[in-house]
């Protein structure tokens, strides 16, 4: 589970594929738009970091605020930033957890 990572280029190349009406110069500028607000720590409106390909279409939104899912399964996100994600240790999102662990972690919390 997670998001499959992509490069920007072979996103794009997919993305037209399935829409070939969409302008390449206008998708590859929104993306770019997008990856730079996700790296100048631009969130969602509910707290959550930015899901930049989701973003490019639909403004910048997290994940779970653009799809109404609670965690990605087989959707792509720009590679770059599912690094970002993962070398920012310590911030594990609550949203990537499953009530189960969500309930040990509060009472670890409360215990302390
Ligand atoms: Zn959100």
């Amino acid at each position: 589970m997670g998001f499959i990572p992509i490069s920007i280029n072979e996103y794009i190349k997919t993305h037209l594929k399935n829409n070939p009406s969409e302008s390449e110069k206008e998708l590859r500028k929104r993306l770019n738009s997008a990856l730079s607000d996700y790296n100048k720590e631009i969130k969602c409106s509910c707290g959550n970091d930015i899901w930049v390909i989701g973003s490019a279409a639909a403004g910048n939104s997290c994940f779970t605020c653009i799809t109404g899912e609670r965690i990605p399964t087989d959707d792509y996100e720009i590679e770059s930033a599912i690094k970002k994600r993962e070398n920012r240790k310590g911030h594990r999102h609550i949203d990537e957890m499953d009530p189960s662990e969500i309930h040990g972690f509060f009472m670890t919390m409360d215990m302390k």
